[in-house]
């Protein structure tokens, strides 16, 4: 991570676990244990049903709310979605967009994941991008041209100063919820091809100061290691968000 051009963000997907009570229960542990770590912002992206209660239970602490998803449109017919005006009045600060589960069970694609962002980021929210291989894609020799495809899609008309609100998450396939990991260098690789994409859309000093988080299986074992690298701004972390001493410990990686 690169300190002095951007912001580390530590951020925990909950997927589809914790149930309300459960939620306000595990942050009320993680607040008194992160309370002192202010080197990195610390998002936690929770199920929709558990914003309310969670949204109370982070008052005045520095753990900011986040979602999993919000829809293009403001309102209509469009049953099962949430939009950005529900998720502003719980004073959500971050919504997740184009993660593969989403891409892998729910339709989600590229185009989507652009409408999504643009609404997202005009709300006045900010976003997390993710992109990343597939298996298959990895092993065609292909991983270049999928993530610059998705994070040029994902962007396409973002204006540079709209992008202080873009967060890109590189999450390989392959390394999400099955404990294996980029190795760090690989990690630094793929997010610097990344940052190459931002800079050929929006010049360099754009792309020096967008945060791009590296997700898939990070943990405390491995995040001090991944952190350290110059194009590592950061973790979208899943299995490991579950667990507030886990979680803890990803934080102070990036201390
Ligand atoms: C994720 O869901 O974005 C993720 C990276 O999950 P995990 O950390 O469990 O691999």
């Amino acid at each position: 991570m690169n300190n002095s051009k951007r912001k580390t963000v530590i951020a925990g997907n909950w997927k589809m676990n914790m149930t309300p009570n459960e939620g306000v229960a595990f942050v009320n542990e993680l607040k008194s244990l992160v309370k002192d770590k202010n080197n990195c912002e610390i998002v936690i992206c929770v199920p929709d049903v558990d914003i309310p209660t969670v949204s109370e239970a982070l008052k005045g602490s520095n753990i900011k709310l986040g979602a999993q998803n919000a829809h293009w449109e403001l309102k209509g017919a469009f049953t099962g979605e949430t939009s950005v005006n529900m998720l502003k009045e719980y004073n959500v600060g971050y919504v997740i967009i184009g993660h593969s589960e989403r891409r892998q069970f729910f339709g989600e694609i590229n185009n989507s994941v652009n409408m999504r962002l643009k609404t997202i980021i005009e709300s006045g929210l900010k976003a997390i991008v993710c992109v990343g291989e597939l298996i298959t894609e990895r092993e065609l020799g292909i991983t270049t041209e999928i993530v610059s495809l998705q994070t040029k899609v994902a962007l396409h008309d973002i204006t540079a100063e709209q992008m202080k609100n873009v967060i890109i998450a590189y999450e390989p396939v392959w390394a999400i919820g099955t404990g294996k990991t980029a190795t760090a260098d690989e990690a630094d690789r793929v997010n610097g091809i990344i940052r190459n994409v931002i800079s050929d859309l929006y010049g360099e000093n754009t792309a020096e100061s967008t945060t791009i988080q590296y997700g898939g299986s990070m943990n405390a074992a491995n995040a001090v290691e991944l952190l350290s690298k110059v194009n590592v701004d950061g973790g979208l972390i899943g299995g490991a968000s579950l667990k507030a001493l886990d979680f803890t410990a990803i934080v102070d990686a990036a201390q």
